[in-house]
């Protein structure tokens, strides 16, 4: 393990206090693998002792976790005002979790020493100094965790320093400075950062949180400052704004500032750690999420994509490809030729050999797109626009609708009840079907499936995922229309398609028919 710099996990005790985020210590282990994987060098894993779940973590980790880069922090107090280090028996539960690091908390900010502590600043250090020291001498490494750090220098240096110099004199690996309330800002943090080592001379670390919307840049000064320890948490986790964002902080390290703080070929896992993680706390990945997003590197705008085509770099800060993300192109009603081609090579389609194509496709996207139609995020429409224009249209079909229609009925107990009828041809066939459901899309999508899953029985693994309506306003006096995106998947692969109508189940109507066509195109080749 790389000792001179410490990257330092927090997902798994600060992060989990996300609102919304509940993490089972199954969930626990799972994100531990991940974060190992990346090469994080500490993974604190929770406060056993406080919480019965984070005992459990640690019994559990010693055999069901094989770590190759981590090693485990337990995280807690330091002893009670009234008991000897080794007598106090959450002390011992830090020690008994067997964790090779603990980091202890304690109070740098003396007005929390006096208001929440109600004990006095030496009998605080007091407090430091004997768990340090004890938990030394039975063989684990300490770290501390010096908690609303930048406040408290505001207010009394003298004790906040007088905080730093104890803890290091009793053994104490390195002192974590922390912006617990996140209000700071990079310049004066980066001042007391540097101020605290020239002073104490002790290691230090730097643990922020987001409430200003610095967390990345304070973590960053800190470290130019010397601090030689970071904390932070998997996709930016954390109550309130959340902690600073350790993918963001481990990519500007070693990408902008050369520090090489994770292996390289972990950094090109990061992308899929962060979305294997949001897997696991069931909170949708923030698209734009700096290097890891969705978004991060998706291009929009025609004159911008021409240059993109020849020179990518010319319009993003790194190669994606080193923290495993994609270049994506985005179709737009901006979208020239040019952003259209290169959106056709991302899913598979030279259009560069066949102009006329190419300008037919393009026609075709603008006038959709003046209706309301937004290929950005339906890749399988595009997909089956192009093969339209590159096949004709005929040989995408899989069945001819001749009609549809649907009812609702609204019943004496309150319930609704939709019943709808499409009538079309598939193979020669003229077929009419009825379905019910608990709305007008769900019977139709019933009535389609009855009316040819028998000729398609594939159509049995497709699955809606994702609906999605939104209303568009109408110009030029012209009514609204509706946009609806439906998101289908066969289980291992998923697909958006568009809709675009002024009626709401028109709208529904078409996207779903694209959906099945487009699943039954990929089934069947
Ligand atoms: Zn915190």
């Amino acid at each position: 393990m790389n000792d001179s710099f410490h990257v330092y996990d927090t997902t798994l005790r600060d992060g989990a206090q996300q609102e919304g985020l509940a993490l089972s210590v199954a969930d626990k282990l799972v994100i531990a693998r991940q974060l190992d994987g990346l090469g994080v060098g500490f993974i604190e894993g929770g406060w056993p002792g406080a919480i019965p779940k984070d005992t459990e973590f640690f019994e559990r980790a010693r055999t069901e976790l094989d770590l190759k880069h981590a090693q485990l922090a337990a995280f807690g107090m330091t002893r009670r005002a009234d008991l000897a280090a080794a007598d106090d028996p959450q002390v011992a539960a830090l020690r008994d979790s067997l964790a090779p690091v603990v980091t202890l908390v304690a109070k740098a900010h003396d007005r929390h020493v006096e208001l929440a502590l109600r004990t006095t600043l030496d009998e605080c250090l007091a407090m430091v100094r004997d768990t340090v020291e004890h938990l030394v001498s039975e063989g684990r490494r300490v770290f501390v965790d010096a908690e609303h750090f930048f406040n408290g220098y505001q207010d009394n240096p003298a004790y906040a320093l007088e905080f730093v110099r104890t803890a290091a004199e009793a053994g104490a690996s390195l002192v974590a400075l922390c912006d617990t309330n996140g209000g700071m800002l990079p310049s004066e943090l980066g001042d007391v950062v540097h101020t605290v080592i020239e002073r104490t001379g002790a290691r230090v670390g730097i643990h922020c949180h987001d409430d200003s919307g610095c967390a990345v840049a304070n973590s960053l000064i800190a470290i130019e400052a010397g601090a030689t320890h970071v904390q932070g948490a998997a996709n930016g986790y954390g109550e309130r704004t959340g902690n600073a964002n350790l993918f963001t902080i481990v990519a500007n390290l070693q990408l902008k500032k050369n520090l090489h703080v994770v292996p390289d070929d972990s950094l090109a896992e990061m992308t899929r750690i962060a979305h294997a993680i949001s897997e696991v706390t069931n909170i949708a990945p923030h698209t734009k999420q700096p290097y890891v997003g969705f978004s991060a590197f998706a291009h929009k705008a025609g004159i911008h994509a021409s240059a993109v085509k020849a020179d990518p770099m010319l319009y993003q800060h790194i190669d994606p490809e080193v923290v495993g993300n994609d270049m994506r192109m985005l179709v737009s009603e901006m979208a020239g030729r040019a952003s259209i081609e290169l959106k056709g090579r991302e899913l598979g389609y030279d259009l560069s050999g066949d102009r006329d194509a190419l300008s037919r496709i393009t026609e075709k996207v603008k006038v959709l797109e003046a209706q309301g139609h937004s290929f950005e995020a339906a890749d399988a429409s595009f997909e089956l626009l192009i093969l339209d224009e590159l096949k004709g249209e005929e040989s995408q079909r899989f069945f001819d609708v001749e009609s549809w229609r649907v009812i609702v009925e609204q019943r004496q107990d309150g319930s609704h009840m939709s019943e709808a009828t499409v009538k079309l041809h598939a193979r020669g066939e003229r077929i009419i079907s009825v379905g019910e459901g608990n709305g007008p899309v769900n019977a139709l999508d019933t009535a389609l499936r009855n009316a040819i899953g028998q000729i398609y029985p594939e159509l049995a693994e497709l699955e809606l995922r994702d609906y999605k309506v939104r209303i568009l306003e109408g110009d030029h006096g012209s009514s609204s229309r509706t946009r609806v995106l439906v998101t289908t998947t066969d289980g291992r692969d998923e697909w958006a398609t568009v809709g675009v109508q002024e009626n709401i189940v028109a709208a529904s109507w078409n996207a779903i028919v694209e959906a099945v066509t487009y699943g039954l195109l990929k089934l069947e080749g």
